[in-house]
């Protein structure tokens, strides 16, 4: 039993870091720091400025943000939700595929048998593709927005914004409750979506995947979701800027500034951000100084503290009204001054 779940865990490691389609895939890595290269060296010879090899290397690898306390914290983070209490809770997660049949079985129990519409199977594998990336980014967004708007949800999202520099590492600086009902939320809104398309296209019909991902998620993690979490300024601007969420967006959402609060909560797309207006579109220029939440916390990379005191403050809250009980345990993030 024991054994078995060791070998689980290291065959689930090897997922992760060499899966090709893996969101954290050492190609992916690697395959931002050439696009961030890419970036610096075109940005420097469009203004005319000369590219030193000291400038790419404390660009491709920051010592002062690696070394930084924020850093060792979102490290320590890193192993405990891949070794530890990821599988603790993962037997909580639902099954996407047994929702994706529990649709298509429902909509067959409801409305009978659809003849799967005639359009080319090329054509129905590029709809059901597109179709699911858009309800991922969509379910992305609306728990993302959630756990800035509820207070309980923002007690263990906090963990996330306490980030004080920003490396692909912070992506794994969230609490194991907060990921927990952030899978379910995925899994079943793209579950249904899912459902529904093969119940319209056909039940042959496949998402175009890699390593079981999204190809167009894949696309996003080998140019701009490692770099959200990064030093690199890249902003998409005008147009650009409302239809895809560039590193400079996610910097600017995890800013102390109060005018950039609760803004840009999409993963790889803006659209949902400026659909249901929490959209703030980067200037080209950092805009972008200081992040983390100020004082709001005291001891921001204390890892025994951040797991802990959301669990507590959230019993705090839920339990009956006592003598002394503090009037409100929890807080959500200070809405912004403005656009
Ligand atoms: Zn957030
Ligand atoms: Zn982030």
């Amino acid at each position: 039993m024991f054994e078995a779940s060791i070998t689980s865990r290291i065959e689930a490691l090897k997922h992760l870091f060499l899966a090709p389609g893996s969101s954290f895939s050492l190609m992916s890595l690697l395959s931002a720091v050439v696009v961030c290269i890419a970036f610096y060296v075109w940005r420097r010879r469009s203004r005319g400025r000369s590219i030193t090899l000291r400038g790419l290397g404390r660009l491709a690898f920051p010592t002062h943000l690696l070394l930084h306390p924020s850093t060792r914290a979102d490290a320590v983070l890193f192993v405990l939700q891949i070794i530890g209490l990821g599988g603790i809770l993962g037997w909580a997660y639902f099954s996407q595929p047994w929702i994706v049949a529990h649709v298509t079985r429902g909509m067959i129990l409801l409305f009978g048998g659809a003849s799967p519409a005639s359009v080319h199977p090329v054509l129905a594998v590029a709809i059901i593709t597109l179709a699911s990336f858009l309800a991922y980014e969509f379910a992305y967004w609306l728990f993302h927005w959630a756990a800035h708007t509820h207070p309980l949800l923002w007690e263990f999202h906090k963990i996330h914004h306490t980030a004080e520099v920003l490396t692909p590492l912070t992506v794994w600086r969230v609490h194991p409750v907060e990921q927990m009902i952030f899978i379910n939320t995925l899994a079943v809104i793209v579950g249904v979506c899912d459902g529904l398309g093969r119940y319209f296209l056909g039940g042959g019909v496949q998402i175009y995947a890699m390593s079981g991902v999204n190809i167009l998620l894949v696309f996003f993690v080998y140019t701009i979701v490692h770099l959200q979490h990064s030093h690199a300024w890249i902003a998409f601007t005008g147009v650009w800027g409302r239809i895809l969420l560039s590193p400079a967006h996610h910097q600017v959402h995890h800013s102390v500034d109060p005018k950039h609060h609760n803004r840009n909560m999409g993963s790889c797309l803006a659209i949902f951000d400026w659909l249901f207006g929490t959209l703030y579109v980067p200037s080209r220029e950092r805009e972008v100084r200081k992040l983390g939440l100020g004082d709001e916390v005291k001891a921001p990379h204390d890892v025994v503290a951040a797991l802990f005191e959301p669990i507590y403050r959230t019993a705090d809250y839920l339990l009956p009204a006592r003598p002394g009980k503090p009037v409100t345990p929890v807080a959500q993030q200070p809405a912004q001054a403005g656009h």
